[in-house]
C-alpha cells in the first residue's frame, strides 16, 4: 500500500470517485455529531451530583469556623487554597481561590496590568505602545482572543514536542520591550497534549527579557488530567524554579476544577509569588468583599486533598480513554495509510490534535460541516483564527460517546482524505 503521494494521477482520481460515493450516500443519514469543544460528557459530571451533599450538614462552617454564607475571606477559605496547593504541588500562601473561571482571572489579571501596569512595571500597560504578547500555537484560542481584544499584537511561537520554540522566544524577548508576556499551557498543552520538557521550564524562567515586567501566563489547566496510570507528564513547581533562577515575579500561574468537578461551576485559582499576589489583591480587595465560600467548602468537603483529587480524576481518565482510543484507532486505520496526515497520542489533557494535508484544513472541516459533523473551526488553533500552512484541527473527544465518536472520526477521515486527494491533483 502506497501513500497518496505516490499515486498516479489515476489512481488518485479513481478514490476520489469512491470516496465521492461514500460521501454521497452519508448526506442521506443526517447525522449530527460535535467534536468541536472540550466539553466533559454528562457521565462525567454526574461523578460529582453528590458535591453538595455534605454542606449542609457543616452547617456551612469552614475549619476555622467561618461562616461560608456570609462575606469575608477574599484570598479564599485556606481549606481551598491547600486544596489547589496539592494540585499545583506548591504552597497553600502563594494562591488565591477566584470564582468559577480560570479564564476570567486571566482576563482580569491582564485588565489590572493594562490600567494600574505590574508591580514592577514603569507604565500601564495600556500606555506600552505596540504592545506585544508571545503565543505559542497550535494553541488555545481563548487565550489567543483576551490578548487580541487587549490590544496586542499576537506573536506564533512555533511548538515543538518539548515546548515552545525556546530559541525563537529567547531572542525575542531578549531585543524587544514591548513583548510583555507569553502564554503558556505547560502540561498537556490546548491542542497539542504536549509536556513542557523541564529545560523548557527552565528556560522560561531564566530567560533574560527587555521588559523588565514580563510575564507568563502559566495556564495549568490539565496539571491533574492524565489519560493513564502508568504513563504521566510532570512539569516543575513553576514558582519555585522562577525564584531559583532568580525572577520570582515572572509568573501568574492559573488552574480550576472545571474538569474535575463542574464545568463553569468549580473553583478557580492563581498562584503567584508574594509580590505579584500582594499587588493584585490591592485591587482584588476594591473588586470584591469575597468569592463563593460555600463553592470552596463544597469541593474542600468533597475533594478533601490531592489524594481526593486524584482518584476523582481516575474516574475521569476511566470514561475518557476508551475515546481517546477510539478516535486514535480510526485515524490509524483510516487515514494513515494515505500518508497525508499525522496527529497527537496525548497522555493527558481534552484534545488530539490532527495536522491534515499542509492547504486543507479549512476544507476538510467545511467538508464534515455538510455532512453534520462539527469541527472547531480549522485556524482556531492560531493567532487571529489563521493557520499560515491551513493544515491543524482539533479534535476534542470527551462529549460523545464511544459510537458517535467512531461515526464522526470516520467522516473526518474521509473529509480529510476528499480534501487531500483534491489538492494533489490540482
Ligand atoms: N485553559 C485552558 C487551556 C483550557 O483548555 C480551558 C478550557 O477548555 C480553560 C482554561 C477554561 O478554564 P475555566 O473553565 O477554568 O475558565
Amino acid at each position: 500500500m502506497s501513500y497518496y503521494k505516490d499515486y498516479s494521477k489515476q489512481q488518485l482520481e479513481t478514490e476520489r470517485n469512491n470516496l465521492l460515493k461514500t460521501y454521497n450516500e452519508l448526506k442521506k443519514f443526517n447525522l449530527s455529531l460535535d467534536m468541536t469543544r472540550g466539553k466533559p460528557a454528562p457521565a462525567q459530571l454526574d461523578f460529582s451530583s453528590d458535591l453538595f451533599d455534605h454542606i449542609s450538614d457543616s452547617g456551612f462552617k469552614a475549619q476555622d469556623g467561618t461562616d461560608c454564607r456570609n462575606y469575608g475571606v477574599p484570598t479564599g477559605l485556606p481549606e481551598a487554597r491547600k486544596l489547589f496547593a496539592d494540585i499545583l504541588k506548591t504552597s497553600a500562601d502563594k494562591i488565591v481561590i477566584g470564582n468559577s473561571s480560570s479564564l476570567t482571572l486571566m482576563f482580569d489579571t491582564l485588565m489590572r496590568a493594562m490600567v494600574f501596569g505590574e508591580h514592577d512595571s514603569e507604565k500601564p500597560w495600556l500606555n506600552v505602545e505596540g504592545r506585544k504578547w508571545l503565543c505559542p500555537a497550535p494553541g488555545y484560542d481563548r487565550h489567543f482572543r483576551i490578548t487580541e481584544k487587549l490590544g496586542f499584537d499576537l506573536i506564533t511561537i512555533k511548538m515543538t514536542e518539548s515546548g515552545p520554540d525556546m530559541d525563537q522566544v529567547e531572542k525575542l524577548v531578549a531585543n524587544d520591550p514591548a513583548i510583555l508576556g507569553m502564554w503558556c499551557v505547560p502540561l498537556y498543552s490546548n491542542p497539542d497534549g504536549i509536556v513542557y520538557s523541564e529545560e523548557t521550564c527552565k528556560r522560561i524562567a531564566s530567560m533574560k527579557c527587555a521588559a523588565k515586567d514580563f510575564r507568563v501566563f502559566w495556564d495549568n489547566a490539565y496539571v491533574v488530567h492524565h489519560l493513564y496510570d502508568d504513563k504521566q507528564g510532570s512539569i516543575p513547581d513553576i514558582l519555585d524554579l522562577a525564584e531559583k533562577e532568580g525572577n520570582p515575579s515572572r509568573f501568574y500561574e492559573f488552574a480550576s476544577t472545571s474538569k474535575v468537578t463542574f464545568a463553569g461551576a468549580g473553583l478557580s485559582c492563581m498562584a503567584a509569588n508574594k509580590e505579584n499576589l500582594d499587588f493584585a489583591l490591592n485591587y482584588i480587595k476594591a473588586q470584591l468583599i469575597c468569592t463563593d465560600k460555600v463553592n470552596q467548602l463544597a469541593h474542600s468537603l468533597y475533594l478533601r486533598d490531592g489524594n481526593g483529587v486524584k482518584e476523582q480524576m481516575k474516574k475521569h481518565a476511566l470514561l475518557l480513554r476508551p475515546k481517546f482510543s477510539k478516535v486514535l484507532e480510526v485515524l490509524d486505520r483510516d487515514l494513515a495509510p494515505t500518508g497525508t496526515a499525522k496527529w497527537s497520542h496525548p497522555l493527558g489533557g481534552y484534545f488530539i490534535s490532527v495536522f491534515v494535508l499542509p492547504g486543507t484544513a479549512a476544507k476538510t472541516v467545511s467538508l464534515c460541516k455538510e455532512l453534520g459533523v462539527a469541527l472547531t473551526p480549522a485556524g482556531a488553533t492560531y493567532p487571529y483564527g489563521k493557520d499560515p500552512e491551513d493544515s491543524n484541527i482539533r479534535l476534542s473527544p470527551s462529549y460523545p460517546d464511544v459510537d458517535s465518536l467512531e461515526k464522526a472520526t470516520e467522516v473526518f477521515c474521509l473529509c480529510a482524505k476528499l480534501a487531500a486527494i483534491e489538492q494533489l491533483l490540482a
